[in-house]
């Protein structure tokens, strides 16, 4: 499968109608700067389904599904990744790029690859956490705020325990790597010692996703008395804080 080139993609962003994909499957009706629809990915009687053309996005504010017109073929026609650019593109007439390699292009996005792995890992760790005896906090501090289970599902709401090192040895258990680890933000390592520790801690966590879905950052919010109520990850080679809005 040919790796897309960041121009070729956000040129067959700029090409697509967002509202004309959505609308083949979703009725939509125009509000204010957006159009609005029932979501076809979860059951709902009120619209809550929210289609962006600027933004070339989607986001459904009932269940969490969210993305471009990519992730839209993709996850309601259950294309592939590349069969969605491919339809896209054939659509607003584009030639798809020749496949070229290039190995500078490739490391790096191996490189990034091993970011989001861990990324992933962590957000499974983090939500399987709030599930957990250890999630008790985060469990209140949702129904407090009338979060309900599912959401927090489809969102992949979590916990960071009140530990040093819970989530370091669950990545070190993965075989992730301390300074990959370091890389996307997850841990930080010891003043003048050796090894690491985690930087979000007692929180309750949300992924920060890219169009794609896949996890770039956390945000955690403190679920005691820590005087940064909110932190987030810092800037990585998969984040970069001024172009990632919460799944949008
Ligand atoms: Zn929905």
């Amino acid at each position: 499968m040919p790796k897309y080139s960041r121009e070729f993609l956000t040129d067959l962003a700029d090409r697509t109608s967002m509202v004309e994909v959505v609308s083949r499957h979703v009725q939509l009706k125009k509000r204010g700067s957006n159009w609005l629809g029932l979501c076809p990915f979860h059951q709902e009687k009120t619209p809550s389904f929210n289609v962006s053309e600027p933004r070339k996005a989607f986001k459904c504010f009932g269940c969490g599904e969210g993305g471009d017109a990519i992730a839209f073929l993709e996850k309601i026609q259950g294309m592939s990744f590349h069969e969605a650019v491919e339809e896209l593109a054939g659509r607003a007439g584009m030639e798809l790029p020749k496949e070229t390699f290039d190995p500078q292009a490739a490391a790096r996005s191996a490189h990034r690859d091993k970011l989001f792995h861990a990324n992933n890992i962590a957000a499974d760790y983090f939500a399987r956490t709030l599930a957990s005896p250890l999630g008790a906090a985060g469990r209140t501090c949702l129904e407090e705020r009338a979060i309900e289970t599912p959401f927090a599902q489809s969102w992949q709401l979590g916990v960071a325990p009140d530990a040093w090192d819970g989530l370091s040895n669950e990545l070190q258990r993965q075989g992730v790597a301390p300074r990959i680890a370091e890389e996307a933000g997850l841990v930080i390592p010891r003043k003048g010692g050796s090894g690491y520790y985690d930087r979000f801690r007692n929180r309750l966590m949300f992924p920060i996703k890219d169009p794609r879905g896949r996890v770039v950052a956390f945000g955690g919010r403190t679920l005691g008395d820590d005087d940064a109520k909110y932190i987030n990850s810092p800037e990585s080679p998969v984040y970069n804080k001024s172009s990632t809005l919460y799944g949008l």
